[in-house]
């Protein structure tokens, strides 16, 4: 990186290997393209590979093809997330010096029959704004030595913060700096609404919310620009950012590509697939055309 590099705005994409790209992400390389020439900044591609039972090595083959054909041009080298466990595992130390995660025993199986018995009983369960079931309270309750019990007898766990402590600790209103295709301005943001988010998990060493911003702060992101679907999640980002005492970039959530049924895409949605529109003959001026640059 030459010196006056380090001055520059730095913009990133940021995909996740665990199925091919497709329109929504095309449209999402490319506004970080066109914005990090408007702002004469930098662009990064990061490979978000945490999740290792979910990721596979040949979709991060296929996105550097697809984002090549494109157009893209981006720094090398290209940060994987799974070569940075170590700094993961660092700023979770820090969390838990500040008496901010417990263990979280019970399985997805487990909290889902405890949503569906409530809901049943007529007690609608509270959830997150991605639709999610808000994680229960026991194990945020349980006292020390029957926590200790439960670890001793080698129980699969995932970590969690505790929400209200971490709310309670910052003390502060939390905002963002907001300039996407929804609301712009400086937004309010609601980390509370996620309950006790999930940071790392006994098959995955980090969680999203935990390596995104370690990740951001680490490759000196100052603009993250990605889609409206995680709009609420920047919540989660700038606590955990004051936290642990990292920078807070501006923040891009730009519109999504609805798949031909009006949701939102998905992976396995084959039509749009960048590959399968390569191989169909479409050109990378016509995908321009059709996400209307
Ligand atoms: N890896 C995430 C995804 O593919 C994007 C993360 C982000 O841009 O913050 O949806």
């Amino acid at each position: 990186m030459h010196a006056a590099d380090r001055q520059k705005p730095v913009f990133r994409f940021a995909p996740s290997p665990n199925g091919f790209l497709h329109l929504g992400h095309a449209l999402s390389a490319l506004i970080n393209q066109e914005m990090a020439g408007r702002f004469e900044g930098r662009l990064l591609l990061r490979i978000e590979d945490i999740d290792q039972t979910r990721c596979r090595p040949e979709f991060v083959h296929e996105i550097f093809r697809d984002l090549a054909w494109l157009g893209l041009e981006w720094e090398e080298p290209v940060r994987h997330q799974s070569n940075h466990i170590g700094e993961y595992q660092a700023a979770l130390a820090k969390l838990e010096a500040l008496s901010l995660l417990y263990p979280a025993f019970l399985t997805r199986g487990e909290v889902k029959a405890r949503v569906a018995a409530s809901e049943a009983a007529g007690r609608p369960w509270p959830r997150d704004p991605d639709g999610a079931p808000i994680y229960p309270p026991d194990d945020r309750n349980r006292s020390p030595a029957e926590r200790a019990q439960l670890l001793a007898g080698g129980l699969r766990h995932a970590i969690r913060l505790d929400m209200r402590k971490a709310l309670a600790l910052i003390g502060e209103p939390l905002t963002w700096r907001e300039t996407g295709d929804g609301a712009a301005g400086i937004i309010t943001a609601d980390p509370g609404a996620w309950g006790d988010v999930i940071l790392s998990r006994s098959d995955a060493p980090s969680s999203y919310h935990l390596s995104v911003v370690v990740d951001d702060a680490a490759q000196g992101v100052t603009h993250v620009v990605r889609g409206l679907d995680l709009f609420h999640a920047t919540a989660v980002h700038r606590l955990l950012q004051v936290l642990l005492g990292l920078p807070e970039p501006d923040y891009h959530h730009h519109r999504l590509v609805p798949g031909p049924d009006g949701r939102k895409l998905s992976k396995s949605e084959g039509s749009t697939g960048l590959a399968a529109l390569r191989a169909a003959g479409v050109s990378p001026a016509e995908i321009r055309e059709m996400l209307g640059f």
